[in-house]
Order: C-alpha cells, then sequence, then structure tokens
C-alpha cells in the first residue's frame, strides 16, 4: 500500500489523481490532502478518502472544512512534511508549490511533480537537493512522461536531444492579427487537453512549452540548447528522445493526464489504466510543424531564458504568473502578456548566485514590476 499526499486535490491533477486512488483502492491510501479554496469539493474528498492530515489554504474555506475525523495543519509545508507518505503529488498552481515541495523533499518523500513553476523557478535548488536527500522526483506533466519513458526512465546514454510536442493551444494556426483582441474566454476553449485555467492560458501563448523546456532542462540534467519544441495537434506523441544514432524514441496515448499521473505513482510497474487502447489506423495521421515565434512570443523569451539560466526563469515565471492572472481577468490583451514579461526581465537584477531567498526576492521583485505595468 503506497501512502500518498496530494497538494492540491481539488484541480484537474488532483481530481484525477483520486480518480486513479479510487480505480485502485488497494494500492494506495490518501494520508493526505489540501486544497486552495474550493471547500465544497473538498469536503466531499475527505468524506470520501479519509485523510489523516488536511490543510486549506483559504481563511475563510478553512473555517467551513468538515474534518471527518482529519487533523487541520497550519501549512502546505507542514503537510508535506507529516511523518507518513511516501510519495507527494504537487498539483497547486504557480510558484506556491515550490516551498512544500521543498519540504517534501527534506522530509525524505518522493515527488511526483505536476507543479512545473516549482522547477522554473527553483530548478537548481530543487533538484540539488534532492539529489542530497535521495528523493526521486517523477514527472507528471505528460511530455516529461514521455521522455522518461523514452529514455528508459532517465538511465539512457547517448542522448543526443529532447522534441517536446505541443499541442499548439487555443490559438494554433491563428496570425498575430487575429489575436490582437482576444479574450480570455477564447483561450480556455483548449482543443485536445482539458486543464485548469492558468495552464490553458500558458498553453495559448506557448508559454506553457517554454516552462516545459526549463523543467525538461531540470529533470533530465540536459542543456536548453537540446531541447527543441514541435506542433503536434493532435497531442497522441507526448513527447521524443533523438539518440545519437539519430533514432528517435517517442511515447504515445491519448491525451488523458491519469497516465503520466499513474505511471509517477505506480513506477517501475506499467499497470491498467482503464484507458482505451491506442488504435492508430482510428488516429488515422498524425501531423507536425514548427511552432510560430512570431505570433507566439512567450515560447521565444521562455527558450532564451531557458539558455541564460540563473534568475532568468524565476523573473519570467514571477512576470508570467501576474500578466496570466491579469489576462484571466479581461484587464490586459495577449499581447500585453509577452510585453510585461519582456519588461520585467530587463528591469530585474539577475547576476547574483542562485539561493532559495534570492527566488523569492526575484520572483517577488518581478511581480512588483509587472502589477505596476499592469495599473
Ligand atoms: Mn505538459
Amino acid at each position: 500500500m503506497k501512502e500518498i499526499i496530494i497538494l492540491g486535490s481539488t484541480g484537474s491533477i488532483g481530481r484525477q489523481t483520486l480518480d486513479i486512488v479510487r480505480n485502485y483502492p488497494d494500492l494506495f491510501n490518501v494520508v493526505g490532502m489540501s486544497c486552495n479554496s474550493n471547500i465544497e469539493l473538498f469536503n466531499r474528498q475527505i468524506a470520501e478518502f479519509k485523510p489523516e492530515y488536511v490543510f486549506v489554504n483559504d481563511k475563510d474555506s478553512r473555517l467551513k472544512c468538515e474534518l471527518c475525523g482529519a487533523v487541520m495543519l497550519e501549512s502546505s509545508e507542514s503537510l508535506a512534511s507529516i511523518n507518513k507518505g511516501q510519495i507527494v503529488v504537487t498539483a497547486m498552481v504557480g510558484i506556491s508549490g515550490l516551498l512544500p515541495t521543498i519540504a517534501a523533499i527534506n522530509s525524505g518523500k518522493d515527488i511526483a511533480l505536476a507543479n512545473k513553476e516549482t522547477l522554473v523557478a527553483g530548478g537548481e535548488i530543487v533538484i540539488k537537493l534532492a539529489k542530497e536527500k535521495g528523493v526521486n522526483i517523477y514527472p507528471v506533466d505528460s511530455e516529461h512522461s514521455a521522455i522518461w519513458q523514452s529514455s528508459n526512465y532517465g538511465k539512457a546514454k547517448d542522448i543526443k536531444g529532447l522534441i517536446l510536442t505541443a499541442s499548439g493551444g487555443a490559438f494554433r494556426g491563428k496570425s498575430k492579427k487575429e489575436l490582437e483582441n482576444v479574450k480570455a474566454i477564447d483561450a480556455l476553449k483548449h482543443p485536445t487537453w482539458n486543464m485548469g485555467a492558468k495552464v490553458t492560458i500558458d498553453s495559448a501563448t506557448l508559454m506553457n512549452k517554454g516552462l516545459e523546456i526549463i523543467e525538461a532542462k531540470h529533470l533530465f540534467n540536459i542543456s536548453a540548447e537540446k531541447i527543441s519544441v514541435v506542433i503536434h495537434k493532435q497531442s497522441i506523441i507526448h513527447s521524443l528522445v533523438t539518440y545519437n544514432d539519430n533514432s528517435v524514441i517517442a511515447e504515445l496515448s491519448y491525451p488523458d493526464m491519469r497516465l503520466p499521473i499513474q505511471l509517477a505513482l505506480t513506477y517501475p510497474s506499467k499497470i491498467d489504466t482503464k484507458l482505451p487502447e491506442l488504435d492508430l489506423a482510428e488516429v488515422a495521421k498524425l501531423t507536425f510543424e514548427k511552432p510560430d515565434l512570431n505570433t507566439f512570443p512567450c515560447l521565444g523569451i521562455a527558450m532564451e531564458c531557458a539558455k541564460k539560466g540563473g534568475y532568468y526563469p524565476t523573473i519570467m515565471n514571477g512576470a508570467n504568473e501576474i500578466a496570466v492572472q491579469a489576462f484571466l481577468n479581461d484587464k490586459i490583451g495577449f499581447y500585453d502578456i509577452p510585453d510585461i514579461i519582456e519588461k520585467a526581465i530587463n528591469k530585474c537584477e539577475t547576476q547574483k548566485p542562485v539561493t532559495l531567498d534570492g527566488v523569492f526576492e526575484i520572483d517577488n521583485m518581478a511581480r512588483i514590476i509587472a502589477m505596476d505595468l499592469i495599473k
């Protein structure tokens, strides 16, 4: 029986993790769960999965939590550090995932990493700490799970490069002119993946793929120059690994996050996901295109930040979180997102050595600059 802690159980990844637990009650036991503010759903989840420890981030929602015998802790970090649980699913949004991930690593728990911003903002620190503590970080992001599987779970040698596939998001094929006046509601209609609001907007700007380049760089210890992106609108090939002999190994399946989530929980076993078997004749056609960096400047910005390293990804991530929230609230336009990020990068101090305190300081600075620009 594997004991699981889910940080962010009411979000898209959290709910799908609980689906897997529901499918395999003999394999998994949820010992801890947290949410931000969706207390109605959280109360139903507590009643069904009976965790021993919980945390609710929003204070008003916390008062409405029906504990069913669970203990309410004072922070995500304390939940990640409880004296139980072998693996922590980090499914919260944004940089809020960084401290609890560090807490989980410090307490010796493996990480099923669904919070990519943690590695984007503080990748150097998190990877180094995981190594020191002998903790495994298993990817949940579908692209990284595909690379993991296609590289013999990260053990393969002779890797020449990684190819991340991108669905292209809601605005694939559109021109700059067509996108000038789009609103959040248009971006939230994602063609192949059903995800949370933040990642769906990131997907529409292609920033999501940029964040994933940085995530892959840290997870697989490879330079950003060796990571490329191809638009693959069917979302059947989840990513590919190119070897030194120019052979390429990929992982294919219908797009469903329950597959990579489950593998992170059952590794090295690949057990039934109860998802349909891939029917290639039915899929019929897999297509590939170059990403359009002119129409989607966020991807180019992220590629540059990935290459530069240091605090560049931290600034980019902080400014992006603020800009995406403002776009979701209809306060700024689609192309204000890359503008704000670029301006924040140009204004922030970036030369200092990377420390955990520095990550929060620089992240905060980037957010303040971004908020000033939005006003
Ligand atoms: Mn992804």
